[in-house]
């Protein structure tokens, strides 16, 4: 807010095209003269005040979304309410540079966050809230980890609820941090609620981050990256995206590319092609654009990355009619949750992109009968935790014709983490669990038959590492490989391979009219440690071969993503995304790939195919199979719109 001049701001939004600007407007820090006595103001308020700025956005056709930040107070507010702050089990306060972290449970979450609220959304002519940081947060800035709040309403809360006395830490194995899971969800449950209940009686006009309940409004998440995370994860806009729209297709998914390196160098841009890469899997599953810049565009230190994220806001601009209304037209569905297993989800999120297995995500919450009348298929990645009501669903698909892929400990547990007796779901086939057996290192599967298993042509054996559930299963399903236990693998004069046992490595079946393909180990999560063929090779043949879940056809490599979308005006719009520019860890300009095919799977006849990034006509022809579209070169992505 220093100095900040309100027709420069907007200037610099224009140089954008940006439609919306995200400003902080309370919380930590008050952007504006505030006259509650636990809010604290700026001290920079020396420019141009916030409502003049909001005026000039409207003046623009910008739109301004709130910004605030309950989960710390400055050290002067916690001074005199000591009761707000969270506690760790030492009894020691966060702060961080004068700001304390305070809790959910406490009364300035509770009580004074919805007064500043309401106080932010009257004085302001704000069009949407988001609010940053909500929820227990058990790290600071620096990424220092220090346990779950002991404050005294967390203590009193979680006994009245439980009658039980707070964990020492967070541990889902210990029935009593499963319990304080459950505190956790319905406090903040609660807290959302009466958040959006005052927002919506003040102002019901305004946009709302994350209300699920309204299934309107936008969610707004970040693709970034850290310091000390070396991990590669280059589909994480899709990510973020696909779930949103396709679970909750009435709300706007904005998905921000951070621009800087981690939260202590926000003044450092990452690479240019890493952000145009995000920004474009935004637009290409359905989502906003949003990009994420620290302070203020017209005095940034590192403008590196603007004219990158210009030109796809630009295109975004120039096509905006092409994007408005686009769902998915994806089959299959990977599901997520709460409590999914990251590594297991990206594993097969990997395998389904790169074999071109048309995909969406679901939040297993939001599923309903209506949302999977549009799936033929679903993918269940370890996902341990499913309610009776979710299991019942998914089982009545699968009886009702649909394709079930499940992996590892799905349907182990019930919604609150709580290990259930029997799986719950019964198309399974799994009649006991006999042991989840904890680490299987140094096992392998032998692949036996080789039905559906054309990738594994030239190996006999996929390996394993992890967990492996060892099980009886119904009689009626065919049980596929053999488990061979792990034996001496060194030294190497005594590394023998051992005889294969009864246990499977694949089960698969018919529910009803559905297919079920169960995989009772983690072959998703060693795709994403490791990548080996051996574990791609397996997933995707049982995608593909197994499943019976069609890629696209054509010539795209591994390194091309692919999205098909409707159109809000009956289009069909294919997007192909080029990621040959991830260099090792790096993200440099994308090689162009020449003289690819694609088939597309429409049954009516086009009448042309334009691609809206070059403005070719695109050659195809047709068939009963689809249109088959010859792209002779692909920079980094081309949106091709298929017209009837
Ligand atoms: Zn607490």
């Amino acid at each position: 807010m220093r100095d900040i001049d309100a027709a420069r701001y907007v200037g610099s939004l224009r140089s954008f095209d940006a439609t919306v600007a995200m400003i902080n407007t309370s919380g930590i820090i008050a952007s504006y003269p505030t006259r509650l006595p636990f809010h604290t103001p700026s001290a920079s308020l020396t420019g141009d005040s916030l409502e003049s700025i909001i005026d000039a956005c409207h003046e623009a056709d910008i739109r301004v979304i709130a910004r605030m930040d309950f989960s710390k107070v400055r050290r002067a507010l916690y001074e005199k309410h000591p009761g707000w702050a969270y506690l760790r089990r030492d009894g020691e306060i966060v702060d961080e540079h004068g700001d304390v972290h305070v809790c959910p449970s406490g009364e300035y979450q509770q009580a004074c966050a919805p007064e500043i609220v309401e106080e932010t959304i009257t004085t302001l002519d704000v069009d949407g809230v988001f609010v940053n940081m909500a929820g227990f947060q058990t790290r600071d800035y620096a990424g220092r980890y220090h346990g779950i709040c002991h404050c005294s309403s967390c203590t009193e809360g979680f006994a009245a609820m439980f009658g039980l006395a707070l964990p020492n830490a967070e541990d889902p194995d210990d029935p009593v941090s499963r319990r304080h899971a459950v505190f956790k969800r319905r406090t903040l449950g609660e807290l959302d609620e009466r958040m959006h209940e005052t927002i919506r009686r003040v102002r019901p006009d305004v946009a709302i981050d994350r209300s699920f309940e309204d299934g309107r409004g936008f969610v707004r998440q970040e693709s970034n990256t850290a310091l000390d995370r070396r991990e590669d994860w280059p589909y994480s806009a899709s990510e973020n995206t696909k779930w949103v729209a396709a679970s909750f297709p009435d709300m706007v998914s904005s998905n921000a590319s951070v621009d800087f390196v981690d939260y202590p160098v926000r003044h450092v841009a990452v690479s240019p092609h890493l952000q145009r890469l995000r920004l474009v899997q935004d637009l290409a599953n359905g989502g906003g654009l949003d990009y994420y810049v620290i302070g203020r565009l017209d005095d940034h230190a590192d403008r590196s990355g603007f004219e990158a994220v210009r030109e796809v806001f630009r295109y975004h601009a120039d096509h905006e009619r092409d994007y408005a209304g686009l769902r998915s037209r994806a089959e299959v569905a990977l599901v997520t949750g709460p409590w999914a297993n990251v590594e297991e989800f990206r594993g097969w999120f990997r395998v389904l992109t790169e074999h071109h297995v048309l995909f969406d995500s679901l939040m297993l919450d939001a599923i309903t009968d209506d949302l999977l009348e549009r799936y033929r298929a679903l993918v269940l990645p370890d996902h341990q935790a499913i309610s009776g009501e979710q299991a019942q669903r998914i089982d009545a698909f699968v009886h009702g014709g649909g394709v079930v892929v499940a992996t590892g400990r799905t349907g182990l547990r019930d919604e609150e983490f709580e290990p259930r007796d029997r799986p719950a779901l019964g198309c399974l086939g799994i009649e006991r669990v006999r042991e989840v057996r904890p680490d299987l290192r140094g096992a392998y599967l032998g692949v036996g038959d080789r039905e559906g298993f054309p990738r594994l042509g030239e190996t006999d054996l996929v390996f394993l590492d992890g967990p492996y559930v060892d099980a009886g299963y119904r009689a009626d399903l065919k049980r596929r490989m053999r488990l061979v236990p792990p034996g001496p693998f060194g030294p190497p004069e005594r590394v023998v391979l051992g005889p294969a046992t009864e246990d499977p490595g694949l089960v698969v079946g018919a529910f009803g009219r559905g297919r079920v393909v169960y995989v009772p180990w983690l072959p998703g999560t060693l795709v994403h440690r490791l990548g080996h063929e051996n574990s791609v090779a397996f997933a995707g043949d049982v995608l593909e071969h197994i499943a019976g879940l069609e890629p696209l056809g054509g010539t795209l490599p591994p390194m091309v993503e692919a999205t098909l979308m409707d159109t809000g005006d009956g289009e069909t719009l294919l997007h192909l995304i080029n990621h040959s520019g991830r260099a090792g860890d790096r993200y440099v300009e994308p090689v162009p790939i020449h003289d690819l095919e694609v088939v597309v799977p429409i049954v009516t006849e086009p009448t042309a195919v334009t691609g809206l990034v070059s403005g070719h006509a695109f050659e195809w022809s047709w068939s009963e199979g689809g249109v088959s579209i010859r792209v002779p070169e692909l920079g980094l992505f081309e949106a091709l719109r298929i017209e009837r």
